[in-house]
């Protein structure tokens, strides 16, 4: 049984003090029916993991290399030093500003993976794909080339964030039907490449304007494990929302 995990993505929100001020408002809401979690910014990276309970706190980025001339970057040393156990990898905005690859979230994916930190790796189709009917073989090729290389034991340890890029930020969620097709396909693709055992076992989430109101419904679907959440996980009142909403 695959235990939901809900996560916030901060994005570039939140200082040192409103990250305590958030991690001190939810810590004796939460349950243990879900993993908690919140993506923050690296500058309050350190804070929230001395502050955290009943979550974690998870970087947002990190370089592959371990060390040298990247400016700007951070390292998985860096991150391990101070506590952080998980890391986003692959979000869209990141491959959309910053041109990551699923190449260079596949040797990301596999950094993590060595230093045994967990990666929640994000796919996703475009709009323009989503329109011209590739959803299916965008999703596949990223799922398969980000995880290229992996152990079956590897992929049933990490986590698979399906985020149509259209549905990010814009309020204009995927059908529950869309989302649950589209998990379903990136569970089958984990099953084609590394077998049954880790298909049943990896947790698949779903992301893009997901909120309190809609959040139980996406749960509900058999391959929907949870969701990665923007904009509704920055506000005390709807991040608690939803993990009543989700409470068993
Ligand atoms: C995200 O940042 O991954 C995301 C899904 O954002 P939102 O919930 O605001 O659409």
């Amino acid at each position: 049984m695959r235990k939901k995990i809900i996560v916030g993505n901060w994005k570039m929100n939140k200082t040192v003090s409103q990250t305590i001020e958030f991690l001190n408002g939810v810590s004796e809401h939460l349950h243990d029916d879900v993993t908690f979690g919140v993506g923050a910014p690296f500058t309050a990276l350190a804070a929230g993991v001395k502050h955290a309970e009943g979550l974690f706190v998870a970087a947002q980025n990190v370089h592959f290399e371990p060390s040298g001339a990247f400016t700007g970057e951070v390292s998985v040393e860096m991150l391990q030093e101070l506590g952080v156990e998980w890391v986003i990898v692959g979000h869209s905005e990141r491959r959309t500003f910053f041109n990551e690859t699923d190449a260079t979230v596949n040797k990301k994916v596999k950094a993590l993976l060595n230093a045994s930190m967990t990666p929640i790796v994000c796919v996703g189709e475009t709009l323009q794909e989503f329109e011209a009917g590739r959803t299916e073989e965008v999703v596949r090729n990223s799922v398969a080339e980000s995880l290229k290389d992996l152990t079956p034991e590897q992929v049933a340890s990490l986590v698979i964030a399906y985020e149509p890029v259209w549905a990010i930020g814009t309020g204009k969620n995927a059908t529950q039907e869309i989302a649950q097709n589209t998990c379903a396909i990136v569970r089958d693709e984990v099953r084609v490449r590394f077998g049954q055992a880790a298909a049943d076992a990896v947790r698949i989430q779903y992301g893009g304007s997901v909120k309190p109101d809609n959040i139980k419904a996406y749960m509900s679907e058999p391959d929907i494990d949870g969701a990665l959440i923007g904009g509704a996980s920055l506000k005390i009142e709807s991040f608690l929302d939803i993990v009543n909403a989700v409470k068993a």
